[in-house]
């Protein structure tokens, strides 16, 4: 369905996807089974100029609005959504904040090296009892002359096992309840740790760890807007974060239909292809629909938000829709292949795998109705 891209957006869209069919989408299933962050995709990206989207030339980036990284992320799920999952982190959780609250300074200093992927980016807010309720977060950063102190940890943190620079969001104690702020903390800080790489389901070849904080001294220039103002800045790369995890969810529904009708028109029984039967046709039109229904949704949120605004509603919508059905449809996806799907050389079992997270991550479904109720009873 055309979405009324522009010339250049198409174009960047086409690259894209060529590149992430003929790179990415053959290496997807070893990267799911190395369990190891992919080091080469991140490269392969860096060198398009991907982990530079939306960031204007003179910070390093490749510019482009949100609504161009959206369709490069998408193309990227679609090939391998563990590798759309490093981008987000590096582009949408960790180069836009910079680029969107930091000084000039800072722009300067961490963008380039971020956007030209000579450095990874992450995003920590979560703790273990700070989750969907992020006002809960205990991490602290004390003044202390020219810089602030920073003491507590924070859980799940995507390219957590690999980053160089993180956006930390800590309270100042003496402004509580309304201290949170953010800062960007570079990992070669003394008193910076992390935790061994999680374990997970899916996403195999994005990897996870914890941060732990302990007395790391950060220059008061490192902090990330003003002080006090850290829920702000939060929320709003939330709302921005999850048109990329909508766009993902799209890359990852996509996928698993192009797989479902080459296989339906493959696949014999009872003397015909499983595609003549009106239970699988019905399937494939259902999948088919909800992911242009989410793909429309996703790209009118982007849109919205790159005419300057509020996109919470619009991108919680996008993320709650475009999630739902991408399980849903990964699950279709198993079912069309029977007993195939169900084997773990069948690149069915991933979609299905990376497809959960997007549920979870960055506001859970329960989350996103939340922001939606409240948008709806305001
Ligand atoms: C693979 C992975 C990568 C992640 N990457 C990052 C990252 O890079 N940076 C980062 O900061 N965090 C990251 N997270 C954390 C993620 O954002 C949180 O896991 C998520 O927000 C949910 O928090 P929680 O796990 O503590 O669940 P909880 O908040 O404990 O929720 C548990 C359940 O209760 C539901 N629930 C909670 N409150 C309500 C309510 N009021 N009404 C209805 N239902 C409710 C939730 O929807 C969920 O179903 C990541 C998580 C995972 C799994």
């Amino acid at each position: 369905m055309d979405f009324h891209l522009t010339e250049e957006e198409k174009m960047l869209q086409a690259a894209a996807r060529d590149f992430a069919k003929r790179e990415l989408e053959p290496m997807a299933s070893k990267v799911d089974e190395a369990e190891e962050f992919a080091v080469e995709n991140f490269k392969k990206m860096a060198k398009l100029g991907f982990t530079g989207l939306a960031i204007p030339p003179e910070y390093g980036g490749s510019g482009g609005n949100v609504l161009s990284l959206v369709l490069v992320m998408e193309e990227i799920a679609k090939a391998c959504a563990s590798t759309c999952d490093i981008l987000d982190g590096q582009t949408s959780l960790c180069g836009r904040p910079i680029f969107l609250y930091g000084t000039e300074e800072q722009k300067r200093k961490f963008l380039p090296p971020l956007t030209k992927g000579e450095k990874i980016g992450a995003f920590a807010i979560t703790e273990a009892e700070a989750g969907s309720d992020i006002s809960a977060i205990k991490t602290t950063a004390e003044r202390d002359g020219d810089s602030y102190i920073l003491n507590g940890s924070k859980l799940f943190i995507t390219n957590g096992p690999v980053c160089d620079i993180v956006i930390v969001f800590a309270n100042i104690p003496a402004l509580a309840p309304r201290g949170m702020t953010a800062f960007i903390v570079e990992t070669n800080t003394p008193g910076f740790s992390r935790g061994s790489q999680y374990r997970k389901l899916g996403m195999h070849g994005a990897t996870n760890a914890e941060l732990m904080f302990n007395d790391v001294r950060v220059p008061a220039s490192n902090r990330l807007g003003d002080e006090g103002k850290g829920m702000r800045i939060c929320l709003a790369t939330l709302d921005e974060g999850r048109l990329g995890i909508a766009a993902q969810s799209v890359g990852i529904a996509q996928a698993a239909l192009d797989r479902a009708i080459s296989y339906s028109k493959e696949r014999k029984q009872f003397g015909t292809l499983i595609s003549q039967n009106q239970a699988i046709q019905w399937m494939l039109v259902d999948m088919a629909t909800k992911v242009e229904a989410a793909r429309l949704l996703t790209y009118l949120a982007a849109s919205l938000f790159d005419e300057n605004m509020r996109v919470s509603k619009e991108a919680a919508m996008a993320k709650l829709y475009a999630s739902e059905a991408c399980l849903d449809i990964a699950i279709k996806g198993i079912q069309i292949f029977g007993g195939y799907g169900y084997m773990m050389d069948s690149p069915m079992q991933r979609y299905f795998r990376d497809a959960k997270l997007t549920q979870i991550y960055e506001g859970t479904s329960e989350v996103q109705r939340m922001v939606i109720a409240r948008a709806l009873l305001a």
